[in-house]
């Protein structure tokens, strides 16, 4: 197989992560309930990670070992709690960006719930702003707020050197649900949302197309998910 991508059809790509989440490592029992709690209360749930992806963290986590997770992009807590499980040899500190009151809302309730504020911590406000106010450097940052910032966010990273060395950025959904490889490229995404990813998709499309050619940074597109775009400093 040369490419990389297999060609899966919509309801086959739905059996090939049903039959990847039921044999990878499942998230905890809390994190499954916050999950299906988020799923039943918000109407927008979708913007909310999969349970795989949250296996995936957990995995990535536990791999890798960061002292400080930065993540842009709360909504309702579920990544962070994700970051959390995955930290608990480590104890790293874990530090979340939020703009929605409502999120803000969730969230910090569910860190209350599930008694992590010990290491969560939220930042109100836009991101933009709080990624200028943050200091110190952190091992693992999570990018998945609005995507029309992502270009933004991981150059303010870089300027100033937020990224330890050895860290590595993870950017969520460079995909946009496959529109960003082309209008054509996702005709499953209905009306309604279509506008909405297209934006997201030509935003993307800029982002990947410009980050590969700064010269401080190695790039890996990974066709997994949503598409995650992987960053480390160069050596
Ligand atoms: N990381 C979460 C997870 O895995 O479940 C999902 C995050 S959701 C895709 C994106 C979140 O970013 C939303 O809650 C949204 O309110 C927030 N957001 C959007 N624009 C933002 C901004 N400019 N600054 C901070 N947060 C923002």
């Amino acid at each position: 197989m040369l490419g990389s991508v297999l060609p899966f059809s919509e309801p086959v790509a739905d059996r090939v992560s049903a039959y990847c989440e039921e044999r990878s490592t499942p998230i905890s029992d809390t994190l499954a309930d916050h999950w299906e709690w988020t799923r039943t209360h918000f109407l927008d749930a979708d913007k909310m990670s999969s349970k795989l992806q949250g296996s995936w963290m957990i995995y990535t986590a536990k791999d890798r070992k960061p002292k400080r997770v930065l993540e842009i992009g709360c909504y309702s807590g579920y990544s962070a709690l994700a970051w959390y499980e995955g930290t608990k040899d480590t104890q790293a500190e874990i530090i979340s960006l939020e703009l929605s009151p409502k999120m803000i809302e969730a969230s910090r309730a569910a860190f209350k719930k599930f008694g992590v504020e010990d290491r969560v911590k939220l930042i109100e406000g836009y991101a933009d702003d709080s990624l200028l106010k943050l200091e110190g450097e952190f091992d693992l940052i999570f990018v998945d707020a609005n995507k029309d910032g992502y270009a933004g966010y991981v150059k303010t990273i870089l300027d100033r050197k937020l990224l330890s060395k050895g860290g590595i950025i993870l950017c969520d959904n460079v995909f946009a649900r496959g529109l960003t490889i082309g209008p054509d490229c996702a005709p499953w995404v209905n009306d309604h949302a279509r506008a909405y990813w297209l934006g997201c998709g030509k935003a993307l499309d800029e982002f990947n197309t410009e980050l590969v050619k700064d010269p401080r940074v190695d790039v890996l597109i990974l066709p997994v998910f949503d598409g995650v775009t992987q960053i480390r400093w160069r050596d």
